[in-house]
């Protein structure tokens, strides 16, 4: 695909490298200790060994793949966590995004394929069956009449409470779903069932965009096959990875903590412009500012190669130029050396 992108050459401007941008992730496998989520007909396989394996992998993804973002976990073993208590985490650990991951059961062995819900108040009958539960576990929790403010899974009345959410989040929230359900159509869980909404006691106190993900169905044989191996588990974990670097860069390139916007029509006669008609080609950002950067600013630690792509607002500075994300990612080590946070871009 062509596609006409403007690069400006660096030129001296007023330096300023304050980034900002997704700085906090929290995962959360679903379920753990005495809660083992859906089974297996077998009894075999349980979700909350599946999650957990595919959340430890996604974390690792992250952390080396953008080591600016801290990533929490609200279990690294096989525990008991509180419903409530995933959400605090979130919010204590003042998280930009929040992921909830589980694995979907049905009586019937035919449901099959991914979802992805945020966090909502059209509750279809079959949402409610899902929501229902994932929220059941609260019953194994002491106090959970208190704790919950009587709210009972079971009762589809509870699930009014949700109607009176802002949802100050819900547009993010369902962005990044959309990205998640987009990674999972590559695979290995092809069938997409898509983004939902519904009443998930998880989601409901966090304060930041969340998502709670059902990855494919236990009670299907064709997704249990996936779900219970190592290869699927790390597929899926990459689909996730993948949904969360679009989700980020997405973030950063709207978020600017001053919303002052920058000054792309009032460009100094030096500048050097180029047109180019180029292809679509990755490169690796090495940090997204409000300013231009004198080309010997010492936040370019001498890298004068360094391009950058104006969007939306924020200068993207990048170095490279390859034809394969395989071709970028082999550089991407050693730019690390000097800028820590760079990550693998697409230009087009
Ligand atoms: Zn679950």
């Amino acid at each position: 695909m062509c596609i006409i992108a403007t690069l400006f050459l660096l030129l001296p401007a007023e330096a300023s490298s304050q980034t900002e941008g997704l700085k906090c992730l929290v995962l959360d496998a679903g379920h753990g200790g005495r809660d083992s989520g859906c089974l297996s007909k077998d009894k075999k396989y349980s979700e909350k060994n599946i999650v957990l394996s595919v959340v430890l992998k996604l974390g690792k993804m992250i952390e080396e793949e953008h080591p600016d973002v801290k990533v929490v976990y609200t279990r690294k073993k096989d525990v008991f966590i509180p419903l409530a208590e995933r959400a605090d985490i979130a919010n204590r650990n003042k998280a930009d995004l929040f992921i909830s991951v589980h694995v979907n059961a049905n009586p019937s062995t035919v449901p099959r394929g991914s979802e992805t819900f945020t966090m909502g108040t059209h509750v279809s009958d079959r949402n409610f069956e899902v929501s229902k539960r994932e929220n059941a576990v609260i019953k194994m929790e002491e106090d959970y009449t208190t704790k919950y403010e009587g709210f009972n899974p079971d009762s589809p009345e509870s699930y009014i409470i949700f109607s009176l959410l802002q949802n100050a989040y819900s547009e993010q929230s369902i962005k990044f779903a959309k990205f998640i359900q987009d990674e999972y159509a590559k695979g290995p869980v092809k069938h997409g069932r898509g983004v939902k909404q519904a009443g998930f006691l998880v989601l409901w106190r966090t304060t930041m965009p969340s998502v709670l993900t059902e990855i494919g169905f236990l009670s299907n044989q064709e997704d249990l096959k996936i779900l219970v191996t190592e290869q699927g588990q790390t597929k899926i974990a990459r689909r996730l990875a993948d949904a969360f670097t679009k989700y980020k860069e997405d973030y950063e390139s709207h978020n600017s903590l001053d919303k002052e916007p920058a000054e792309p029509n009032n460009e100094p006669e030096d500048k050097i412009e180029q047109i180019e008609q180029i292809d679509q080609f990755y490169a690796i950002q090495i940090m997204a500012v409000n300013k231009k950067l004198a080309s010997d600013a010492p936040d370019l630690k001498g890298r004068r190669d360094a391009r950058y792509i104006y969007q939306d607002g924020r200068y993207k500075y990048y170095l490279g130029r390859y034809n394969t994300r395989e071709e970028a990612l082999k550089e991407l080590s050693e730019v690390r050396k000097s800028f820590k946070g760079a990550f693998v871009i697409v230009i087009k």
